[in-house]
């Protein structure tokens, strides 16, 4: 190997490499070209429509009407491109935020990147977790082993061993003192000189990452497809409809003005018919969604996410450090007979890390330091050899050569340490009885063992094979986090059942679990209960468990298939890098951000960037916030469109000539306006409905438009369109020469009640009033709802009405549209309160 400069590279030679190699990526994002998106967007039928419709104007010799259309269609794509823009934003920088980074020492200094920022040359730090993000020589290694199989298909890990040279010294293709992109470390640490990045490394050549699946369409996806498909076929028959009657009505004019009429007012109603409105609203209330959740320390990585998480029904969250803090101390110390307490403490001491990162080992050392056992002092010999912890063996130890004698010192669960040590029955029966107390009290039980021989070669090769002489036992108490005991109260009373899962016995879970309120804590079921349940007899099983012991990561998966096969939504917890499986089989995976492996990360659909669980439960409640919101949209969406597209039915069908219409196409695309900002906006920041965590976790099978939410909706957009439409009608009887001042009254009940029925259709429970003052503070709302009524009263007082072929309306005439506006909506409160009087009777 060269000369390493383990100062890592300088700033300035990153940005030559960069120049030079450019950033490690796979492939280079494409970005749509703007003129693309806009050819998009005018592509979708809403916008034909409208341009054809601007089109026949000039045809007619109208320019005055066509160059309207066309200011509106500059107008309606403007706030689109501007809302794709903000949708892009919003996801990409929640890609950002949830972008691997890794360890690199630069300038002398460690500090973490985006993994997309190493160059070659670069020093990066792997240690256990971690995928690794570019090819490179070990130049440290620590234990270093590297799972391949993504790249091999070898299932086994390979141990890496120090790059001497760059050139390969071995015949094997794949090289033990390389590391490769994409591959997982499974234990220990290195330090990597970066040789190879993005599509350079094996890797990329293979490109094996570019058959990944297309992103599927989610069932909400489907539905809201589906929604849209119904509505244009309505639509496709009322325009045929109207353009036959049209067509037949206005029989005293020549052929070719028949004809145009005739496609006009079919073009009117199809644009009031389309909901173009529905995917946007779920792109956009799931996109800002996502983007609150990013504030309160929840990142989404998948958005349908959002959505899922409302319809959770079991929450299985890791016991230590999501239930409890992970921060340990020990609390009780239990010495066999015959045996000094002093060498207990010092050989658990020994049976640990030098420099510990999990927290009970922490624990044990500081124990350690205050008892006389400093590191000095403990570590004063040679290491000699390892004895990793596995998750199945549950035990891990250390061999010392010390004091001219090789100490084996060994820690871990009682059952595993009590396995390979000498103990008779009596002793046994005297040992259960202390873990038995221990565990009752909610502490982590530990044992401690050591097998002194004389030679390095009569250490055994595996610690299964060791005798031990069994010292003793550590309790450990790790404290509850804060708030956890209300959380998983909210938990079941929103219909959530909460599991605790834990590699640690089960008698210690259900002390800790009954101290947070967990539901049935007696009953509990091991990992090696589980190996001998199928998987028909485990779903029967997990009905009514809520603590499972002594798993291992594996055991995860088949506690996640159990409930997926009783018909729950399943939320998972997981931090290591066997947990990746039930991650991404639950149907939300939740990785943590701190103490979390980037495979789980990866494999996660939501991260927790405070490991809290108090944060879980927020993120339900908003998830079923945001769906009760969307719901809420949808609705409104539905019934707006009612009275827009009954009008353009009506008006020909009562022989009105086209030119006295209510709504001319102009007005169509007017009321559009106005609509899509109101509910996207005024909608998406409704705050959650009282009860939302008193209710059952929604069925993830029904419908977004449930039947009652459409009977709501036709009734209500029934009323207005009877209100708007009467406004109309009557004025223009009086003044049959004067369609615009009959159009006013129309067009304003119609805005006036749009206005309102966003306030009244914000709750379920809450008075439109209500819904209002909750959000007064808010600037944006005002903004939008202001804005709507300065609309309004530009139509009508401003010069521009002309244009528009609309009129100027006298005081009382503004004051009727108003009450009818405001009575045609708010007769829904009534029924609201009814409601309200008799769930209290
Ligand atoms: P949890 O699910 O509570 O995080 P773990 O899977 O980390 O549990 O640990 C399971 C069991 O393995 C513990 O109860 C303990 O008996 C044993 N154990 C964990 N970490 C260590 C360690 N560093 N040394 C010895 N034993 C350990
Ligand atoms: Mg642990």
């Amino acid at each position: 190997m060269k000369k390493i400069d383990w100062n890592g590279l300088t700033k300035e030679q990153v940005a030559r490499k960069r120049d030079e190699f450019g950033l490690n990526q796979l492939e280079q994002k494409k970005k749509e070209p703007f003129y693309l998106k806009i050819l998009h967007i005018i592509l979708e039928p809403m916008f034909l429509l409208l341009i054809v419709a601007a089109l026949i104007y000039f045809f007619l010799g109208e320019p005055k009407d066509g160059l309207i259309m066309l200011v509106f269609v500059v107008v309606i794509i403007a706030i689109e491109v501007i809302q794709e823009w903000k949708t892009d934003q919003t996801l990409n920088a929640l890609k950002d935020l949830s972008a691997p980074k890794i360890k690199v020492i630069r300038e002398g200094q460690s500090n973490e990147i985006l993994s997309q920022e190493l160059v070659p040359g670069d020093l990066m730090l792997i240690e256990e977790g971690v995928k690794v993000p570019a090819d490179g020589f070990v130049i440290k290694a620590n234990d270093l082993r590297i799972n391949e199989s993504s790249l091999t298909g070898e299932a086994e890990a390979v141990w890496k061993t120090l790059a001497e040279t760059e050139e390969s010294t071995s015949e094997d293709y794949w090289r033990e003192d390389y590391v490769y992109t994409g591959t997982l470390v499974t234990t220990g640490s290195g330090t990597i000189l970066v040789d190879k990045i993005g599509t350079k490394t094996e890797y990329g050549k293979i490109g094996k990452h570019l058959a990944s699946a297309e992103e599927e369409a989610t069932p909400l996806d489907k539905q809201i497809g589906k929604l849209v498909k119904v509505c244009a076929i309505i639509a496709l028959i009322f325009l045929t409809l109207v353009a036959v009657v049209t067509f037949f009505n206005d029989a005293d004019l020549p052929l070719k003005a028949r004809f145009v009429e005739s496609i006009l007012s079919g073009i009117t109603i199809a644009m009031a018919m389309i909901p173009e409105e529905f995917p946007v609203v779920l792109t956009v209330f799931l996109s800002m969604g996502a983007w609150r959740l990013a504030k309160k320390q929840s990142l989404i990585r998948k958005l349908p996410a959002v959505e899922t998480m409302g319809a959770v029904s079991v929450l299985a969250v890791d016991k230590t450090g999501t239930i409890t803090e992970n921060k340990m101390t020990v609390s009780e110390i239990w010495v066999t007979a015959n045996q000094a307490e002093d060498r207990l403490i010092e050989t658990m001491g020994l049976a640990s890390e030098t420099e510990p990162y999990d927290p009970m080992e922490i624990a044990m050392l500081e124990y350690d330091e205050a008892h006389g056992w400093s590191k000095e002092r403990l570590f004063n010999g040679q290491l000699v050899k390892e004895y990793p912890f596995t998750d199945e063996l549950k035990m891990m130890g250390h061999v010392w050569d010390r004091n001219a004698r090789i100490e084996i010192t060994v820690k871990g669960s009682p059952e595993s340490v009590l396995n390979i040590s000498a103990v008779d029955s009596k002793k046994r029966a005297e040992i259960a009885e202390v873990i038995d107390r221990f565990s009752h009290e909610g502490l982590r039980v530990i044992a401690v063992g050591e097998q002194i021989v004389s030679t390095e070669a009569e250490v055994p090769k595996t610690i299964e094979a060791c005798e031990l002489n069994f010292l003793g036992l550590i309790g450990l108490s790790d404290p509850p986090r804060k708030g956890v005991a209300e959380d998983i109260q909210q938990c079941q009373k929103a219909g959530i059942k909460v599991v605790m899962i834990t590699g640690d016995n089960g008698v210690t879970a259900g002390a800790i679990a009954r101290n947070v309120g967990i539901a049935n804590t007696d009953e509990f079921i091991t990992g090696v209960e589980i190996d001998t349940l199928t998987a028909e007899e485990l779903k029967e099983k997990v009905a009514d468990i809520t603590i499972f012991s002594r798993v291992t990561p594996e055991h995860k998966m088949r506690i996640v298939q159990a409930f997926k096969a009783r018909g729950e939504v399943v939320a998972m917890t997981g931090d290591g890098v066997n947990d990746a499986p039930a991650l991404k089989y639950a149907d939300i995976g939740i990785a943590m951000g701190k103490r979390g492996s980037e495979v789980s990360r990866e494999a996660a659909d939501l991260i927790l960037m405070d490991d809290d669980f108090s944060t879980i439960v927020s993120t339900v409640k908003d998830g079923r916030r945001i769906y009760d919101n969307i719901k809420k949209a949808i609705g409104y969406i539905f019934v707006i469109h009612i009275p827009i597209a009954l009008t353009a039915l009506f008006g020909p069908i009562l022989g009105i000539p086209q030119a006295a219409l209510l709504l001319l196409p102009v007005h169509v695309v007017l009321l559009e306006l106005v609509i899509d900002p109101t509910c996207s906006v005024v909608l998406e920041r409704q705050p959650s409905e009282p009860d939302i965590m008193d209710r059952p976790p929604r069925d993830p099978k029904e419908s977004i438009l449930s039947r009652g939410l459409l009977v709501k909706s036709v009734v209500q957009g029934l009323v207005i369109f009877v209100a708007s439409f009467l406004a109309y009608y009557l004025t223009l009887q009086q003044n049959p020469s004067n369609d615009e001042l009959a159009r006013t009254m129309g067009l304003a009940v119609l805005i006036v009640a749009n206005l309102f029925l966003v306030q009244v259709n914000s709750s379920n429970h809450l008075f439109g009033i209500q819904t209002f003052i909750k959000l007064i503070h808010d600037k944006v709302i005002w903004l939008i709802l202001g804005g709507t009524m300065l609309i309004l009263l530009a139509l009508i007082y401003a010069p521009i009405n002309s244009f528009l072929d609309l009129a100027p309306l006298s005081l009382t005439q503004l004051a009727i549209c108003a009450a009818l506006g405001m009575v045609s909506v708010c007769w829904y409160d009534l029924i609201k309160l009814a409601r309200r009087v008799l769930k209290k009777e």
